[in-house]
């Protein structure tokens, strides 16, 4: 379940656009209304871990996307479509962090299902398998996905130097927060008790038993499912 570590062996050369000393530059986007108008804003260059996790993550959000979606098209359950359309602002969240930064976008075909990381590729099979058998076994793929989501999130958070980058990984692992507790509580519709996959089942209950959380500007007022 530790994937991340796999991007690490990536040639650094596939995860740089430019020369990291480029990238401080930022291009403007016409009448995207002025933060740092000044012309003056430095942006120091992530490390090459800081790097490789962001391109990671950008594609771990794909994952969950393309899962949420084939799953919704097997089973019509509103959960996923809610989920997956969240799914893709964080995916678009890391493009743009990738865009600042001067990194390459791993994903050059946005084709559902398909990946430039192999590990990602191969558990989006997996988990469709598993989700394809039950509506129960397709929720419980839900689960796994946030939890692996909130773990990966906390090492990324933990790693990262950079404020921008790091409150943009806090603003998935809410989301990841609310979509774990909207898994779970459809799975406890169902009549079963939800036991934690990957994070301790301390953490889960935790969360679970907390109120969903609202936040991220302009998009609060979405509701994780309850
Ligand atoms: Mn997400
Ligand atoms: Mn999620």
């Amino acid at each position: 379940m530790k994937i991340k570590t796999i991007t690490l062996a990536l040639p650094l050369a596939a995860l740089l656009a430019v020369s990291p000393l480029q990238a401080g530059w930022k291009g403007g986007k016409p009448g995207a209304g002025g933060q740092g108008n000044t012309g003056t804003q430095v942006t120091t260059a992530l490390s090459d871990a800081e790097a490789a996790t962001l391109v990671f993550m950008r594609e771990e959000e794909k994952l969950a996307r393309d899962v949420y979606i084939t799953l919704f098209d097997q089973w019509q359950h509103p959960v996923f479509n809610n989920i997956s359309g969240s799914e893709q602002r964080h995916m678009d969240s890391m493009k743009s962090k990738i865009d600042k930064y001067g990194l390459v976008d791993p994903v050059t075909d946005d084709t559902v299902g398909v990946f430039q990381n192999e590990e990602l590729s191969t558990l989006y099979r997996a988990l469709v398998d598993r989700g394809n058998a039950s509506l129960e076994e397709a929720l419980h793929v839900g689960g796994y996905i946030e939890e692996l989501d909130i773990g990966d999130l906390e090492e990324a958070i933990a790693e990262s130097s950079h404020a921008d980058v790091v409150q943009a990984y806090e603003n998935l692992e809410r989301g990841s927060r609310n979509h774990l507790r909207a898994f779970v509580g459809q799975i406890e519709n169902l009549g079963i008790v939800y036991e934690a996959q990957l994070m301790s089942q301390e953490e889960v209950d935790a969360i679970v038993n907390s109120a969903t959380e609202r936040g991220g500007k302009g998009r609060g007022k979405r509701r994780g499912g309850r």
